[in-house]
């Protein structure tokens, strides 16, 4: 992928820079933030434009309030936080557009910061409403996308703006493109570990990973799927019965491509869906009728650390059990350790995969966590994601964007379209 224009291309100095962010944190029941990763994130990119002189605008959506005004998903407790970790004043608008917005933006100094509220509290905003983008960009001189999270949806704040302002990456939406291209390039072997709820969430990023890869290792419940299609018996486990013959397909395209597979050797296997249930460790295909399986067990863990020896790169996405739930989340431990200690380039990503490396204190121990959920999935499916798509290839002069400053509303729902690059 062409290297995209970021804020190093930038001159910001005395500029309102307007900043979409992911802020789009968890939150306990009192709204406050209950895990701040997210805003921690996207600092560096703050940083560097508070300290080159730039007006920061700073926007973001939290939670899906469906185009009303949620008081439950405000981003004033973000913007507290925020302050908190920046050590400096964090402005707060009432609302992301009009007056409120208008009147923050204009008090601004050069080097302060500003937060607008949810973006998702008008419906224009996931429409990607050409009016909505105007009175948005209408807050900047300059727009910069770090909301890699945000990358795989065509929304006002993410294409729309990137029509109507110059355009530019921020620092983790640089940091994302370049680790999730090493996947999309990797160097070999290059070995993928599978897990998660459901096969139907990973079948596109499979495919995909198929022409590359040449090791997967499978677990969590949609390995319970892939099972069933090799003839396993998995009495009351979570099943995608809809899926059992993709997952044939899947397999055998494997088998063609020369990719090997691997699947659970042993379950650990509860009689109830339930943290509390009674327990035990199985071999596959020996699953008590009406019990299901909850994890992988400990043979499959040792085969999956051993399967990692020689491997130049390493994906994992997906837990490998119930990994809420201490009894059965050794599986998800052992393979994250054994992602941890790997020598070659390692890649986490997906909440609850990142949720359990986080648990065991592990983030910092691999070369790049994913911030980005299903943006990274529909990256490494190798679709082009038009919030990054927007944003032009390093290079690129204004003057070449004849869908820039006014003229792009109209066609603000098109795509990037022919007119971007005469
Ligand atoms: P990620 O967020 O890392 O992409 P997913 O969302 O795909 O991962 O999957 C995580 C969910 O899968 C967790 O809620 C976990 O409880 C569930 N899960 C994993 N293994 C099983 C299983 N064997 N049976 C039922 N649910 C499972
Ligand atoms: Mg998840």
């Amino acid at each position: 992928m062409a290297r995209k224009r970021t804020i190093r291309d930038a001159d910001v100095a005395g500029k309102r820079v307007l900043v979409r962010v992911d802020f789009n944190v968890p939150q306990d029941e009192h709204g406050t933030v209950a895990d701040d990763s997210r805003i921690r994130a996207a600092l560096p990119t703050i940083r560097a434009l508070v300290e080159r002189g730039a007006r920061v605008v700073l926007m973001s959506h939290l939670g899906r309030p469906k185009g009303a005004v949620v008081p439950r998903l405000s981003l004033r407790p973000v913007a507290a936080r925020l302050e908190e970790l920046l050590g400096r004043p964090v402005a707060f608008a009432e609302d992301c557009v009009g007056a409120p917005a208008a009147q923050v933006v204009a008090a601004l100094e050069d080097g302060s910061v500003a937060l607008l509220e949810n973006l998702r509290f008008h419906p224009e905003e996931e429409r990607n409403d050409a009016h909505f983008a105007k009175e948005l960009a209408a807050l900047g001189d300059l727009f910069v996308n770090d909301a890699f999270g945000a990358a795989h949806r065509a929304h006002a704040s993410t294409v729309g703006v990137a029509r109507l302002l110059p355009s530019y990456c921020g620092h983790l939406m640089e940091r994302e493109i370049d680790a999730l291209s090493r996947l999309l390039e990797p160097e070999r072997p290059f070995v993928a570990i599978i897990g998660g709820a459901k096969i139907s969430d990973k079948i596109g990023v499979l495919r995909h990973l198929l022409g590359r890869v040449d090791r997967i290792l499978f677990g969590g419940g949609m390995a319970n799927t892939l099972l069933v299609a090799l003839g396993y018996d998995m009495a009351d486990s979570l099943v995608e019965a809809d899926k059992v013959e993709e997952a044939k397909a899947l397999i055998a395209d494997a088998q063609a491509r020369g990719v090997e597979l691997q699947f659970p050797v042993d379950l650990v296997v509860a009689e109830f869906f339930n943290p509390d249930a009674p327990a035990r460790t199985v071999e596959v295909g020996q699953i008590p009728s009406g019990w299901r399986a909850l994890d992988i067990g400990p043979l499959t863990v040792q085969r999956y650390a051993e399967a990692l020896s020689g491997a130049r790169t390493v994906f994992w996405n997906g837990p490998m059990g119930v990994a809420e739930w201490k009894a059965f989340a050794r599986g998800t431990e052992g393979v994250a350790a054994a992602v941890a200690r790997h020598e070659g380039y390692t890649v986490v990503g997906g909440g609850d995969s990142i949720a359990a490396l986080k648990n065991l204190g592990l983030a910092g121990e691999v070369d790049h966590v994913s911030t980005g959920g299903g943006a990274s999935l529909e990256f490494l499916e190798g679709r082009e994601l038009p919030g990054i798509a927007a944003i032009p290839d390093a290079g690129t002069p204004e003057s070449a964007r004849d869908d820039a400053p006014d003229g792009g509303a109209d066609n603000a729902s098109g795509g990037r379209g022919a007119a971007r690059r005469p």
